[in-house]
């Protein structure tokens, strides 16, 4: 029976972060008391305002089809949003498609851009669905491994010696899930150079440029310059800032030929993104007020959870955790216990019920990947059990 499906139903990998969660959710269902560091997404609700303005939205009848890229209200506000924040220059809403969730966003920035064959750079450890997303293309994958000593950041001459005549995309994730790696400007800079030298496309996902730590601020390749923007797909989106997983509304802001390229696209999978969502969207957008208020709070309990994790991680022998600067991930290197991350992960749920993702799904055997998107309690009493776990090994 297994003929009857496609090679790309057959190549495709299943999400392993998802797969844990679940474990651990059932695990969880049946009583046991699971620590879940699994989850990739804020333990907050939605703020009311912006969930009273999609309720409105409905009430109001807003429930029909709209134009396939998204709310052109809410398409001007981003581009003018990214314009003040990421300093992108020259764009208007015919640059940006509102979708059904982030990792549509990507993967439709994947399919506008890549073609069969074509070799897409890949830098380790990344999110697990780039790699299957390429393949969904028929692309190649091209890994190209950034080393823990550089904060897990592909360097620019790394970037320049994996270059092929068939390279056509180049995929940067900052803040990076699953390291919490911020790359700096001037990181950026040098990247985009060599980008733009050989004339390839950075799709550069942002998705959680908005929860960064210890002062830094996030910069996207789109605002370096005219020419960096013009090699750069920009991904954004509404999870992981606004605390609006389920909602499923991502963004991308491209150069005026990709954006039509994904426009078309989307026109023939899914149409326009959930419309009374989008309304919802726009308010996020337009109460600024509410909206600095609602991520202020959110950033003051992941900071203070990142630092217990992070000083809790390096207090236990065989561990150590370099200090991330973003997103809600820490990457810790569990390499000296002699393990395998597929095997401590395993363990450590068995004999401590703590669920945590193997880096090896995320192409990095050393390390484990821990959301701290969990409460204060869970990461004392996660930590506890690491601690006793990590001292039998
Ligand atoms: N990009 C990265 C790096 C992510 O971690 C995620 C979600 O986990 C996404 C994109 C997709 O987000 P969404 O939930 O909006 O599809």
């Amino acid at each position: 029976m297994n003929d009857r499906l496609s090679v790309w139903a057959k190549n495709i990998s299943p999400s392993p972060t998802l797969a844990v969660d679940s474990k651990a959710k059932k695990l969880k269902a049946e009583g046991k008391d699971v620590c879940g560091f699994g989850a990739g997404e804020p333990d907050f609700d939605t703020p009311d305002f912006i969930k009273y303005a999609a309720i409105k939205a409905l009430c109001d009848g807003k429930t029909k089809y709209i134009a396939s890229s998204g709310l052109p209200e809410l398409r001007d506000r981003l581009a003018a949003l990214y314009a003040e924040k990421k300093g992108i220059k020259g764009i208007s809403a015919d640059n940006i498609v509102v979708s059904a969730g982030g990792k549509f966003s990507c993967y439709l920035s994947i399919m506008a851009v890549v073609s069969p064959g074509d070799e897409v750079i890949i830098p380790a450890p990344y999110w697990v669905s780039y790699p299957e997303m390429v393949k969904l293309a028929g692309g190649v994958p091209v890994f190209v491994s950034a080393s823990e000593e550089n904060d897990f950041k592909l360097t620019p001459e790394q970037f320049e010696a994996a270059i092929t005549p068939k390279t056509k995309m180049l995929v940067l994730n900052t803040p990076s899930n699953p390291t919490g790696s911020v790359y700096s400007r001037d990181d950026l800079d040098a990247l985009m150079k060599v980008a733009v030298k050989h004339r390839i496309t950075v799709l550069s996902d942002e998705m959680y440029a908005s929860l960064t730590y210890d002062g830094f601020e996030a910069s996207s390749p789109a605002g370096l310059s005219d020419e960096a923007r013009e090699y750069t797909i920009m991904i954004s989106g509404f999870s992981k800032a606004y605390s609006m997983t389920g909602w499923r509304l991502g963004v991308m802001c491209a150069p005026l030929d990709i954006a039509k390229a994904v426009a078309k696209l989307q026109t023939q999978t899914t149409s326009n993104a959930n419309t009374f969502a989008q309304y919802g969207a726009l308010e996020a957008i337009k109460d600024t007020e509410n909206a600095k208020r609602s991520l202020a709070k959110m950033l003051e309990s992941f900071d203070r959870r990142r630092l217990m994790l992070w000083e809790g991680f390096n207090a236990i022998d065989g561990i150590s955790c370099r200090r991330a600067k973003g997103a809600f991930y820490l990457f810790p290197n569990i390499s000296s216990f002699g393990l395998g991350s597929t095997e401590f992960c395993a363990k450590l749920l068995d004999e401590e019920l703590v669920a945590v993702v193997p880096g090896v799904a995320f192409g990095s055997d050393a390390n484990v990947r821990f959301s701290y998107a969990v409460s204060d309690a869970v990461i004392e009493k996660g930590l506890e059990r690491m601690k006793k776990f990590c001292a039998r090994l």
